[in-house]
C-alpha cells in the first residue's frame, strides 16, 4: 500500500514509518519539521520504499494514497504552548485537509487523538465512553480542544461522506527519539539524571500518569488501522500507572544518578490522574502493552545517552 504519515519525522511517526517500511509499504513521511527531526528518519531516506516531503498540514495537499496516518500536531505542552493558535490550525485545518485528501482517493484515515481530549479526568480509569472534563479557554485548551474538535471532523466526514476512520486516543507514550529538548516528563527526567541535574518535579508530584513504551503503541496503532469495521475512538495506553514523584525516583534508581528532586510550580490545568481503560482494545484487537517499564525506560535512556555522549 501507498501510506501518508503526516507527523512522521517526530517520536511516535518516525518509529510507525519504520514499521511500516518494514512491512513492505510505500511510505510518504509529511512534516513541516517543527517538533521533528531528519535524524529521526535519516536511515530511511536511502529505502526506495520511503519519501519524505517537507509541508505543513494546514496547507492542502494532493497525493495518491491508500491509507493516511494523521499524527502532525507538536504534543509537548512546551512546544504546543508556544504558537497556541498554530496548534489548534494544525488539529483543526491540519484535519480538514487530511479528511478532504481521504474523501477524494478513498483513503481510509487514522487519527491520533489524546487522552487530553478527557482533560482533567473526574471519572477513573478514563474509558472511551466518558466525554471528559476539559477546560476550554485555558492555556492547554489549544491542544486538548484541537484534538476534540478533530475527533468530531473524523466523525462527521464519517456519517456524511462514508470516509472509513479510526481515532485512537492516545495515553502517555515514551521511548527513543524524544527529542532532548521535548519537555514532556520522560525526557526532561531522564536527561536530568544523566547530567546529575536536579529533576523538576511539578507540584508535589503526586499527580499520576501511565506510560506506554512507544513499539507497544504503534503495534495497537497498527491494529487499529487494519481491523475491519470499527471506527473507535479506542484508547491505547499503558495501564501501570505511577505519581510523577514515584517516577522521578525510579528514573533516579535506573541511571545510578546523583540528582535530588527539586519542586517547581505545578502548570495550570495539569491533569490530577489518568489511566486508560483498554477493555474495548484487548476485546476487539487483542492488543495490549507487553513491554515491562523498566525494559522500555531502560532502552530510552540507553538513547539518551548515546545522545548526550555526541553533545559538547
Ligand atoms: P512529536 O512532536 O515528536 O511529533 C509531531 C510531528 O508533527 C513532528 O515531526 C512535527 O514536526 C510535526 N508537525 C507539527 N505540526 C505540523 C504541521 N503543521 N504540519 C506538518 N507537520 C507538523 O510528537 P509525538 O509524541 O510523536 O506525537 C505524535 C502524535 O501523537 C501527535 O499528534 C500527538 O498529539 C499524538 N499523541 C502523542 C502522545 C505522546 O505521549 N507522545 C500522546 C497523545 C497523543
Ligand atoms: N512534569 C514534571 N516535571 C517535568 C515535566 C513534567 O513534574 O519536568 C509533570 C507534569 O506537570 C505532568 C506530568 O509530569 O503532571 C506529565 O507531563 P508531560 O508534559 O509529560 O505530559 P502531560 O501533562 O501532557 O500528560
Amino acid at each position: 500500500m501507498r501510506i501518508l504519515v503526516t507527523g512522521g519525522a517526530g517520536f511516535i511517526g518516525s518509529h510507525l514509518c519504520d514499521r511500516l517500511v518494514r512491512e513492505g509499504h510505500d511510505v510518504l513521511c509529511l512534516d513541516n519539521f517543527f517538533t521533528g527531526s531528519k535524524k529521526n528518519i535519516d536511515h530511511l531516506l536511502d529505502s526506495h520504499r520511503f519519501e519524505l516531503i517537507r509541508h505543513d498540514v494546514t496547507e492542502p495537499i494532493l497525493l495518491e494514497i491508500d491509507r493516511i496516518f494523521n499524527l502532525a500536531c507538536p504534543a509537548s505542552p512546551v512546544h504546543y504552548q508556544y504558537n497556541p493558535v498554530k496548534t489548534i490550525k494544525t488539529s483543526v485545518m491540519g484535519m480538514i485537509n487530511m479528511l478532504g485528501l481521504a474523501k477524494r482517493v478513498k483513503a481510509r484515515i487514522l487519527q491520533a487523538s489524546t487522552s487530553e481530549v478527557y482533560g482533567d479526568p473526574l471519572v477513573h480509569p478514563q474509558s472511551e465512553e466518558y466525554w471528559g472534563n476539559v477546560n476550554p479557554i485555558g492555556l492547554r485548551s489549544c491542544y486538548d480542544e484541537g484534538k476534540r474538535v478533530a475527533e468530531t471532523l473524523m466523525m462527521d466526514y464519517h456519517r456524511q461522506n462514508s470516509v472509513d476512520i479510526r481515532i485512537i486516543r492516545i495515553f502517555n507514550t515514551y521511548g527513543p527519539r524524544m527529542a532532548l529538548n521535548d519537555g514532556r516528563v520522560v525526557s526532561n527526567f531522564i536527561v536530568q539524571a544523566l547530567r546529575n541535574e536536579d529533576i523538576t518535579v511539578y507540584g508535589d508530584g503526586s499527580q499520576t500518569r501511565s506510560f506506554c513504551f512507544v513499539d507497544d503503541l504503534v503495534e495497537g496503532m497498527l491494529k487499529l488501522m487494519n481491523c475491519e469495521g470499527i471506527t473507535g475512538p479506542m484508547n491505547i495506553g499503558n495501564p501501570t500507572e505511577t505519581s510523577i514523584l514515584e517516577f522521578a525516583t525510579r528514573i533516579i534508581n535506573l541511571t545510578g544518578s546523583s540528582s535530588k528532586i527539586v519542586f517547581k510550580t505545578l502548570p495550570s490545568d495539569d491533569p490530577k490522574q489518568r489511566q486508560p481503560d483498554i477493555t474495548f482494545a484487548r476485546n476487539t484487537l487483542g492488543w495490549e502493552p507487553i513491554t515491562d517499564i523498566d525494559a522500555g525506560l531502560k532502552k530510552t535512556i540507553d538513547y539518551f545517552s548515546r545522545i548526550l555522549a555526541c553533545k559538547p
